[in-house]
């Protein structure tokens, strides 16, 4: 089967003698040596400040509620953040498990970024928080959304988890919102095997959040604030290391295979539409189908060729009982029904994604 994406790995002998330091020294977790480089050269690389390393993506937004205090520990009324149902369960469910409630405002039908129209419609008295997503590393309308939270006193934290590298105006589109948060899942562009990163715009919300994912806990005896455990280890930043070592010819063979595919199927689906001013890091390949019915056929046709193509952002997360969400948003949930997810990987090779092409324009050909 060729999956939809495949975890990249890079040099067994450079991971080989990180290892052998991480053995010198004698020292796993607790901010160690390869995390403080890591941290480092992600913030070069990534062109930001403030960058602090956690134990996966979905802490990483759980931490940016608490430091930037939209999540209490004993919320006097039910706090609210108004995020998208176009995105992975994580950000909805991270809210609600944090004991905010999400409200959903509906996509661009084109971006398929929260419309900062229908964020303002959704604003409540109890709203602390705007949580939008850079879905499929495109950006949202930053601009306005920022111009929203100033307006009404809202604290904006970016789930960036798509939007590893991604230039915007010239300048990395993580420093945008009060915070970012990346997830270095194994499936994702740049991984340590599982990881996250928090980029905040001031110094003392990273600072609280130091401390938040160590215990609160700030000296031998020394317990400063109510925290959890959310630290990277040196394996996790070891992987990282590497990885971002080789992260130019990872993103050299994403980005042919991302023109490839928008070369031959331009005209024949919806590709989603990219902010201008705007890199991509050929993270992903969406493409939107003209019904349900054909996306299914597509996936089904893909499948019997060995191919497992995936259908997300599927379904829309209003469905989830949990979430407690009145209605739907249209447009997310039209959206939703007719997109499908084509392999993209650096190890995916040029014969493979012509039959994936070849499948999809037989189809179209049928049609
Ligand atoms: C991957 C992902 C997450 C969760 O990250 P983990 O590192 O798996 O916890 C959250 N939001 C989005 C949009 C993601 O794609």
């Amino acid at each position: 089967m060729i999956p939809v994406t495949k975890p990249y790995f890079p040099s067994r002998e450079k991971l080989d003698k990180y290892i052998d330091g991480i053995y010198e020294r004698q020292w796993l977790t607790n901010n160690g040596q390869l995390v403080q480089e890591l941290t480092k050269r992600l913030e070069d690389y990534l062109g930001v400040e403030n960058l602090l390393l956690v134990s996966n993506g979905t802490l990483a937004l759980q931490i940016a509620y608490r430091a930037l205090g939209v999540s209490d520990a004993a919320p006097s009324a039910q706090p609210e953040a108004i995020t998208t149902p176009f995105t992975f369960i994580a950000t909805a469910s991270s809210l609600k498990w944090d004991g905010v409630q999400p409200v959903f405002a509906d996509i661009d039908p084109n971006t398929w970024c929260l419309n900062p129209d229908n964020i303002e419609a959704a604003i409540t008295p109890n709203t602390r928080a705007i949580v939008p997503v850079h879905v499929f590393g495109n950006a949202c309308d930053v601009e306005a959304i920022e111009a929203i939270a100033q307006k009404y006193k809202l604290k904006v934290i970016y789930d960036a988890s798509h939007a590893f590298g991604v230039k915007y105006k010239g300048e990395s589109l993580l420093k945008h919102g009060d915070a970012a948060t990346l997830s270095f899942h194994a499936t994702k562009l740049f991984h340590t095997g599982e990881g996250g990163a928090i980029i905040f715009k001031h110094k003392e919300e990273l600072e609280r959040a130091k401390k938040m994912i160590n215990f609160g806990i700030t000296g031998p005896e020394c317990i400063e604030e109510l925290g959890i455990n959310a630290k990277m280890n040196e394996l996790q930043a070891a992987m990282g290391l590497c990885v971002l070592d080789e992260i130019e010819a990872n993103l050299n063979a994403r980005h042919t295979i991302w023109e490839r595919y928008a070369r031959e199927l331009a005209g024949l689906v919806q590709l989603q539409k990219r902010s201008d001013d705007l890199s991509y890091n050929a993270a992903y390949f969406p493409i939107v189908f003209k019904s349900e019915q054909e996306v299914v056929r597509v996936a089904d046709l893909l499948k019997d060729n060995g191919i497992l193509a995936r259908r997300y952002f599927f379904p829309s997360l209003e469905i989830v009982e949990f979430l407690d969400q009145k209605e739907m948003q249209p447009y997310s949930k039209n959206i939703a029904s007719r997109i499908l997810c084509l392999p993209i990987y650096a190890a995916l090779e040029k014969s493979e994604q012509e039959g994936i092409i070849n499948v999809i324009k037989s189809h179209m050909r049928l049609e």
